[in-house]
């Protein structure tokens, strides 16, 4: 019975243990003792008691009261959208711990009345995008999108073209989303072309808008055809244009990518985009355009139900405002830069292959562009234990290897990187 495996202390007891009751003041009182409890029923069943329960315990524990765990993206793929799309920038974190407690959200601090929510945010956006008159902001891409074809065109018609009638990923389809606001779809043209006179025929005194989606996850090539912008502008209704991305204003890195400014200029009324892909930031989706559509939008009753919170509102101004953001710095960082650090890496493990890696901008954007990059070349077995390390770390498996790519990790972050990497390939 003296058997020292069986020695388990009593609960209350290791709950008093200061490691311990400062991590239930952080954490919850019941997420620590049901740490404990876990902690003890193992060794009940057998496994080696430990020797500071304390420790073992509070290794257990989550780093903060939410279970999301932080990981480390080396999979290359920049806007991973199942890691979050785009990691915040110190900036923007700042704001958001800031913006936590009670804030002036809603409130003019001069007069003590009430103003409009998130005005700093729509004055960042107006800032970074001259050509839009005003702003809204809503809770992701396909709210603004649901949004602007209810405010426009619920009980009528919404002019699309057959070759924009995407699934923008995880079963989300563009004709059943219109579907669902009450607006009817009228599809123009073919898959692979659509032309000036097929809108023209489309359009008729039932037409709530007409809309141009960017088919941001695929391309169609060969026998092509579309209608730009400022062609669709003459067609007296309004135009509605979701760039998908983000991205505000043309970027020589993405040439393919459309933008919000340059659909503007070209004559849309309204622009619907996602915050966290290109633009960097939470995620949001954004309603750049003519004052009178955006104001038709914000007073639409589906527009209180779309609406963002205080966080959302300040990282969103303190990614637009602030310094280049993560998703940014990693598009940009350098083949020569990557190989470097590859090397680096490699050299702390003792081994493995550094090899060509190319990287992707992700969450469904630009599907054709390859970033070139390297990377280190473990066996794929290492893959799993990566994931299962502190930190996770997320590799990319590709053809029976484990590729260990550092485009999307802080170069803060290497030596922790490394010291993850080199625990995972030891076993
Ligand atoms: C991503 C995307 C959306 C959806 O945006 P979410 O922010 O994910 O809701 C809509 N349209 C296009 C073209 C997109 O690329």
């Amino acid at each position: 019975m003296d058997d020292p495996r069986r020695r388990v202390p009593r609960t209350d007891a290791l709950l008093g243990d200061p490691r311990l009751a400062e991590a239930a003041d952080r954490l919850g009182r019941a997420r620590v003792k049901a740490a404990v409890q876990e902690q003890q029923g193992a060794v009940r069943a057998g496994a080696p008691a430990p020797d500071d329960w304390a420790a073992a315990v509070l290794a257990a524990l989550p780093r903060t009261a939410s279970s999301l765990r932080p990981v480390l993206n080396a999979t290359g793929v920049v806007l991973h959208t199942n890691l979050g799309r785009a990691p915040l920038g110190p900036a923007a974190v700042e704001a958001v711990a800031a913006a936590a407690g009670y804030t002036d959200v809603e409130f003019d601090l001069t007069t003590g009345a009430r103003a409009r929510r998130g005005r700093g945010t729509l004055a960042a956006l107006l800032r970074a995008v001259p050509d839009a008159e005003d702003a809204l902001v809503v809770n992701n891409g396909a709210a603004a999108l649901v949004l602007a074809t209810t405010a426009l065109a619920a009980g009528r018609e919404v002019v699309v073209s057959r070759g924009e009638m995407v699934e923008i990923g995880d079963g989300f389809r563009l004709p059943d989303l219109i579907a669902s606001t009450g607006a009817r779809l009228r599809e123009v043209g073919t898959t692979n072309r659509t032309h000036l006179r097929d809108y023209d025929d489309g359009v008729d005194e039932d037409t709530g808008c007409v809309l141009k989606v960017h088919p941001s996850n695929f391309r169609v090539e060969g026998f092509t055809s579309s209608v730009e912008v400022d062609a669709l502008a003459g067609l007296g209704v309004p135009v509605v244009v979701d760039v998908g991305s983000g991205l505000l204003a043309p970027d020589p890195l993405l040439p393919d990518e459309p933008d919000v400014a340059s659909a503007l200029r070209a004559g849309a009324d309204l622009v619907t985009c996602s915050g966290d892909k290109l633009l960097g930031g939470p995620q949001a989706g954004l309603v750049l355009g003519r004052r009178g559509t955006v104001e038709r939008l914000r007073r639409h009753p589906l527009a209180r139900a779309l609406r963002v919170d205080k966080t959302t509102l300040a990282a969103l101004e303190a990614t637009l405002e602030g310094p280049l953001t993560p998703a940014w710095r990693a598009l940009r960082t350098s083949s020569d830069e990557l190989r470097r650090r590859a090397e680096s890496l490699a050299a702390a493990l003792g081994g493995g292959e550094v090899v060509p890696s190319a990287g992707a901008v992700g969450g469904g954007g630009a599907p054709g562009v390859e970033l070139p990059g390297w990377a280190v070349a473990l066996p794929e077995v290492v893959a799993p234990r990566l994931r299962a390390g502190t930190p996770p770390v997320v590799a990319r498996v590709e053809g029976g290897r484990c590729l260990v790519d550092l485009r999307c990790i802080e170069p803060a972050d290497d030596a922790v990187l490394a010291g993850a990497v080199r625990a995972a390939v030891e076993g």
